[in-house]
């Protein structure tokens, strides 16, 4: 699983990750923005959390899991994105894991200084479609608003005024930051400066795991 504040880059890693090892990818914030999309009760009762920067309430959030780990069986290794963020859904999912005779391998909190996060997330635009991340300064799309990768629509999201992400920003520090102990704990957590390109951050993912 990936631990780290808005814009440390958890979904850009966890997206590669998944794609370069055939593991699945299992992004909480992208299942509540399909489910926004289709206009399904469970996305009208996240939309007023998302839009203020705020969590989902645990018990949604962990029957959202639930499902889609149903769906997804005992084989594949997932990789977790932005889930879990409180501790009680920490322990929801050691619980969910160990019903399916698995467990945590690794938790990995990427390190970003503030100031560094704020750039990014200004910068980021997300596609809709294939939820893959871009930073319009640094690497522009070939087409603007046009995913480079599936041509779905790339824009910003909604929950990415300042004012927003300051809220996620210390609901992180807040009900996020107690899980790297909890991991550390266990032996599993590995802290990674995230403060690098991603080719590099990428590599350092890859010997923390080995
Ligand atoms: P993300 O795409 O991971 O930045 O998530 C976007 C928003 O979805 C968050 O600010 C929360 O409102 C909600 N969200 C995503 N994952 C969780 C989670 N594990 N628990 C509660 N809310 C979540």
């Amino acid at each position: 699983m990936f631990l780290g504040p808005p814009g440390s880059g958890k979904g850009t890693q966890a997206t590669g990750l998944a794609d370069e090892r055939g593991w699945i990818h299992v992004s909480t914030g992208d299942l509540f923005r399909e489910h926004l999309r289709r206009g399904s009760a469970l996305g009208e009762l996240a939309r007023g959390y998302i839009d203020r920067g705020e969590l989902v309430p645990d018990r949604v959030t962990v029957d959202m899991v639930r499902e889609r780990l149903r769906v997804i069986g005992a084989g594949t290794p997932v990789v977790f994105d932005g889930f879990p963020r409180t501790l009680a859904q920490a322990e929801a999912l050691d619980e969910l894991l160990g019903e399916l005779g698995r467990g945590v391998r690794a938790a990995l909190l990427l390190e970003v200084p503030g100031e560094t996060l704020v750039r990014r997330i200004a910068w980021r635009a997300t596609c809709a479609n294939c939820h893959t991340v871009y930073n319009l300064k640094e690497k522009p799309l070939r087409v603007a608003g046009v995913c480079d990768r599936c041509g779905g629509p790339v824009s910003q999201r909604s929950d990415e005024t300042p004012e927003v992400v300051r809220r996620r920003l210390e609901v992180f520090e807040r009900d996020t930051g107690p899980l790297a102990a909890y991991y550390e704990a266990r032996g599993v957590l590995a802290r990674l400066d995230g403060d690098a390109p991603v080719d590099e951050v990428a590599r350092r993912i890859a010997v923390a795991l080995s």
